[in-house]
Order: C-alpha cells, then structure tokens, then sequence
C-alpha cells in the first residue's frame, strides 16, 4: 500500500494503529499536541483484557514486551462496604485474563517500536478540512498544514477530526470523579493500604457514589471517588485549594470507616476533579472517504474498564483492513467501521450495571459482576 497515512493524535489506540501499519510496511506519521512523551504524567492502572486489549498487542507484534511489565498480583480485588467490611476478597491467582500495566510503560512499549520520527510531537490541530476526493488537509497550531488522502482521527474526547463525520459532542453523563493519590503508602499510609490490598479496591453506596481505588506501581494508591453531581455542585469547589477541596468531598461520606476517608483526605498531591463525559452509545456516521475515528474519538464512554482496551483493538482492526487491502482504502475503512459500530456498542455496554450504583444493592451488583465467572 503507497498510501500514507495519517494519524492525529499518540494515544494507546493512534499509536497500536502505527506499530500495526509498520509492521505490515505501510508508512505511516502521527501528529501529537503534547509537546513529548513525557509532556503529561500517564498516571492509572490498566487492565488489558484477552478478548481486546491483548489482541491487540499481538497484533502489533509486542506480547513479549507486554509480558514484561504486567505487575503481577494486582489482579486481585475487593470490595468493601462503607464501614469498611469486606464483603469480597478476590486474590490474583495468575490465571485471570487481565493483567494490570501501568497505562505511560504500555505506551513507551508501542513510542519504541516505532521508527523515529513517526510521531511529530507538538503538532496541536487546530482545523481539519475536505480537499474533496478523499483528500484532506489539516491545519495545526502553528499556522502550518499538511495534506494527507488517508486520515485517522485517534484524537481522543474532543476530536477535531470527528466534525468531518458527525455532529455529535460530549455531553456530561451527571457524574465526576475526584482522583487523588497516596505515596509510600507501607509506611505512611498504612490503614489505607491495608484495606486498598494488594489489587483494586471498590466501595460502591446508594446515590451514585463511590470510592475505588487500584495499588499501582510500588508503593502507591490512585483512587477516584465517584460523586453523581451536575456541574454547577463541583464549580462552587475551590480545586486550587487542595485540603480544603478534599476535605469538602470527603464530607460526602461522612459517616464511612476512616480508613476509606483517607484516601480522600489524605492524598500527596491535590485532588483532581475529572468530569466525565461520553458520546451517544452507538454513535456511527455515513462513510466519507479518506477519514475515519478510532477509540474515544470515535465511540467516548463514560468509563467501564474498556476504554482504552477498545481503543487499542480498534488501532490493531483497522490497520489489518488497511494491510488486506492494500488498493482499496474504502474497502478497509468499510470493512473497520462495520466491524467496529456494533462492536463499541458491545464492549461499551460492559459493566453498563456498574454506573447503576444508585441502589442500595450496589455492592451486591458489583459482587454478582466480580464472581460470575468463577
Ligand atoms: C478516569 C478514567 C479512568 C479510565 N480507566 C480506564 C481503565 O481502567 N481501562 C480502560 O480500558 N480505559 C479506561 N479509561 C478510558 C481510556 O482512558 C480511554 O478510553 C482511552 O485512553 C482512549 O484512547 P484513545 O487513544 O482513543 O484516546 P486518548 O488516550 O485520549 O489519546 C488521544 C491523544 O490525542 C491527542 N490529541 C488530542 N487532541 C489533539 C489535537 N487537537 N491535535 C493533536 N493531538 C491531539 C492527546 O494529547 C492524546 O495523546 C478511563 C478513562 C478515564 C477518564
């Protein structure tokens, strides 16, 4: 295939789209807003699945690699009540199929097996715009533009590719979260830590609310708190004043075990107030040619624990459609996207009963999801 192709954005899904077009030797170059790699902590724990995820990776040729930074036991979880009990306690027993890698290692893996210079860093869109035939030219920050007759917008949540296809936007889904983290957590924070574990932990309550919490890498605890609040609730908090920010979302819970408090209260770093938004399930739109959508650009959800594991089968499906027909662009993009609308419908229906936390019965749906395949 001589086409080249040009992908916006180097995230877990752009970025799987490019190692799997080299590795089938179609050139390819990513376009990137962050100024480098390491522009922007890639703070979380992911939890790369066998039916999506790890195909992925196998399609881009880099298991190996992969098995190299999964963390072994994080596979274990728990689920407490808001007193603290333990109402299920899972350990990682090494044959679950979702192995825990921290999201910057499994990105560093895909940024190295690419050649240098495929990714342009500090390339921000600005403008996308139909050349007509197929051809498109886009316009970055900077004022410079370039023209591509394959374009791939991985571009994430708010995708300035996507307006080419649809009209569709974001919309806020009623519910934030607040992440924080602990530190050092064996000698500073050991309550927490304790009743965190060794995996992730989980602390469903009526209302739309929660904490969860994931021990990552060493000695660390990221949590997000769930609150199902509009928007409005969350702007009368002051962000830029850490303690007393946390110590307002902590008073949500009032009444919970201390030890679950503190990973509101008692974080190292400010809390971070994450909106959450998503598209419509099941957006789709009308093949026009020479662009397509991969991952939250394409099909944004609030977030199920599929995210970026469908993003990244996504970037491994379209490339092989690329790669099996080498002259045919619109019979690949054809083909991708009609595998991929009923599949994001699909994998983004995962765990739809897990943002029903507000019955009282929410642990009880968390405990049925958790053990049902055993
Ligand atoms: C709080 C939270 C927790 C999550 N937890 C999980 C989880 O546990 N498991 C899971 O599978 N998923 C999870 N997700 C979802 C997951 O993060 C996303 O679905 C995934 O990152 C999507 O990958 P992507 O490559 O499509 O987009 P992104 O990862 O958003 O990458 C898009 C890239 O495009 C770049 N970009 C954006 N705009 C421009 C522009 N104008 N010009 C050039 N470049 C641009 C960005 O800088 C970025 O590098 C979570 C999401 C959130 C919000």
């Amino acid at each position: 295939m001589n086409t080249h192709v040009t992908i916006i954005g180097a995230g877990l899904g752009g970025l799987t789209l490019a190692r799997v077009l080299h590795v089938h030797g179609i050139p390819v170059t990513v376009y990137e807003a962050e100024a480098s790699p390491t522009a922007r902590t890639q703070g979380g724990m992911l939890d790369i699945h066998d039916y999506n995820g790890q195909l992925a990776i196998e399609a881009a040729g880099l298991m190996e690699e992969f098995r190299g930074i999964v963390l072994q036991g994080r596979q274990a979880m728990r689920i407490l009540a808001p007193d603290g009990a333990v109402l299920l306690d899972k350990t990682d027993d090494g044959a679950g199929g979702r192995p825990e890698v921290q999201r910057g290692e499994l990105r560093q893996i895909l940024l190295d097996s690419l050649p240098a210079g495929t990714v342009r860093w500090g390339h921000k869109v600005t403008s996308v715009r139909s050349l007509g035939q197929g051809r498109h030219e886009v316009t970055f920050a900077d004022g410079s533009t370039v023209g591509t007759s394959l374009l791939v917008g991985a571009d994430g949540a708010w995708s300035r590719v996507r307006p080419l296809l649809s009209d569709a936007t974001p919309e806020y889904v009623g519910m934030s979260y607040i992440e924080t983290y602990l530190f050092d957590v064996e000698t500073r924070h050991r309550a927490a830590a304790e009743a965190v574990g060794g995996g992730s932990m989980a602390a469903p309550a009526a209302g739309g609310k929660g904490i969860q919490a994931h021990r990552e890498k060493g000695e660390t605890i990221h949590t997000y708190v769930v609150l199902s609040e509009p928007q409005e609730w969350f702007a009368a908090i002051d962000f830029t004043d850490g303690p007393a920010a946390a110590a307002r979302i902590a008073q949500e819970f009032d009444g919970w075990a201390p030890e679950l408090t503190a990973l509101i209260t008692d974080g190292d770093v400010p809390p971070i107030l994450r909106p959450i938004f998503a598209l419509p399930l099941g957006h789709k739109w009308d093949r026009v040619p020479g662009v397509t959508l991969l991952g939250d650009a394409a099909h944004l959800l609030a977030p199920n624990g599929e995210g970026a594991n469908m993003a990244m089968y996504d970037g491994a499906e379209l490339g092989k459609a690329l790669a099996a027909h080498p002259d045919d662009v619109e019979a690949a993009l054809t083909e991708y996207e009609t595998a991929m609308f009923p599949r994001s419908v699909e994998f983004g229906s995962i765990g739809a009963e897990l943002h029903e936390l507000d019955g009282d019965n929410a642990a009880e749906g968390l405990i049925k999801a958790f053990t049902e395949n055993d």
